[in-house]
């Protein structure tokens, strides 16, 4: 498995704007924001991508998902909405090989995305 970036931030290796965390989940802002909020949520434990994960991940992929709801509704967007979106590989706009949820908020997003 890769070591990413993002194990880096994980491990407090390179510095990032921590913004949340529990035992399994680390989220952080992202450096290259795409909305006035954007924070990107990553598991602890690697995967590369979502076509990695199996039922053995649905427990990991849950807690990213709660972590990114739990965030939002702490913070006050929850009421005006946000969007939480996973990037796979690349058709899907990857670029870090580590799984991550990206949650935007704090505009109108609009649909389809680019
Ligand atoms: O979904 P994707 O893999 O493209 O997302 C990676 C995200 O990681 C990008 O939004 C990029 O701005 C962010 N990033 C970051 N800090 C880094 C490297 C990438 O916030 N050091």
């Amino acid at each position: 498995m890769g070591d990413t970036i993002f194990d880096k931030i994980i491990r407090r290796e390179i510095p990032a704007e921590i913004v949340y965390e529990t035992d399994d989940v680390l989220a952080f802002k992202d450096l290259n924001p795409q909305a006035p909020v954007h924070v990107l949520f990553v598991p602890k434990r690697a995967l590369p991508t979502l076509n990695d994960a199996t039922a053995a991940d649905a427990g990991l992929l849950g807690k990213l998902m709660l972590a990114a709801a739990d965030y939002a509704k702490r913070e006050g967007f929850d009421k005006d909405g946000y969007r939480a979106v996973v990037n796979c590989n690349e058709h899907g706009g990857q670029t870090v090989f580590h799984l991550h949820v990206h949650l935007l908020a704090g505009r109108r997003l609009t649909w389809p995305p680019g």
